[in-house]
């Protein structure tokens, strides 16, 4: 007769089968085998402590829903924090989902509006700038406002949702196209420097699919549409080659990534100190800055209000 599978740590039945590590879970050990292996990883890696106060990206998206559910059972002193792009319906849906997980875990939910805050939206600054290339224009954007509200809240640390295939694509990109500054500074822990805070990425080693079950074996609501301008074929051939590879040889992704980190991230970074680029704070907003005057963004605001004014 054949023989029932179960959990392998009780008599339940699994809700998954986690093929790299041969392991079948039920439900409930699922949850506490990915909090603890997040838990290991944020240790291993000193990304931070219980002492520390952690500012928490929250899309809305599966991972940083995860992100901020593991953090909270795992109690950390967390700060979630949404970015309004203004990016019409998915935006509106986005909030309404992060708020609603706040509700659940109880805690604060903080909510930074780009067009309140700047005076214009992402979709008014790309316009006055000429520029088509909307993502670039919002990840400046974003990765400004982290960093000023991390100071305004004055957190140890920056937490983003990434996962493993985000990191495995990047790492894959940027080996394809031999992106030295990129790979050198690309890894889940990077440290505070030049005015920059510390940023970490604690679910680095975990696959997408398996955040997506811990979401759902939390019960928590997560969007699911993509980001109307969400980055199109490129990244998806990245993705398909990668997932290709790891359902064929499991665990690969995580080998090729950690050992990234053991052996070749240390090269690219001597590599770089060479050409250290000198940071100074922006005379308009204080943020640090390699250019010779004014941040990016402050230049942006400056070219985009002109252009309104004209
Ligand atoms: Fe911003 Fe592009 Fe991401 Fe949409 S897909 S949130 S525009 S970076
Ligand atoms: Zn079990
Ligand atoms: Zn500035």
């Amino acid at each position: 007769m054949a023989k029932l599978i179960r959990c392998k740590f009780c008599k339940n039945f699994p809700y998954i089968f986690l093929k790299e590590y041969r392991l079948y879970l039920c439900k409930e050990h699922f949850i506490s085998w990915i909090e603890n292996y997040v838990y290991e990883a944020i240790k291993e890696y000193k990304m931070f402590s219980h002492k520390d106060k952690i500012l928490v990206c929250v899309s809305g998206g599966k991972d940083s829903i995860a992100l901020v559910s593991i953090l909270n059972s795992l109690g950390y002193k967390i700060y979630p924090f949404f970015i309004d792009l203004g990016i019409k319906n998915f935006s509106k849906t986005s909030l309404k989902v992060v708020y609603k997980v706040c509700q659940i875990l109880n805690l604060p939910l903080y909510i930074y509006d780009i067009k309140g805050c700047l005076s214009y939206s992402i979709k008014e600054i790309s316009k006055a700038l000429k520029r088509s290339e909307f993502c670039s224009i919002c990840g400046t954007l974003k990765r400004y406002i982290m960093e000023i509200a991390a100071r305004y809240f004055k957190v140890d640390v920056i937490a983003t949702g990434h996962n493993l295939n985000d990191e495995t694509e990047n790492l894959f990109l940027n080996v394809l196209n031999w992106k030295i500054t990129y790979l050198a500074r690309q890894g889940p822990v990077l440290k505070e420097e030049k005015g920059f805070k510390k940023k970490v990425k604690p679910l680095f080693k975990l696959r997408e699919k398996y955040l997506y079950f811990y979401v759902k074996a939390k019960n928590l609501p997560f969007v699911e549409e993509k980001c109307p301008y969400s980055k199109g074929a490129t990244r998806y051939i990245y993705r398909k080659v990668l997932n290709f590879l790891e359902e064929n040889m499991p665990g690969c992704l995580l080998r090729f990534y950690l050992e990234f980190l053991r052996k070749a991230k240390p090269i690219f970074e001597k590599a770089l100190d060479q050409e250290s680029q000198k940071l100074h704070p922006c005379p308009k907003c204080f943020y640090p800055t390699s250019r010779k005057d004014k941040c990016l963004v402050c230049s942006y605001l400056e070219k985009t209000q002109k252009r309104f004014k004209n």
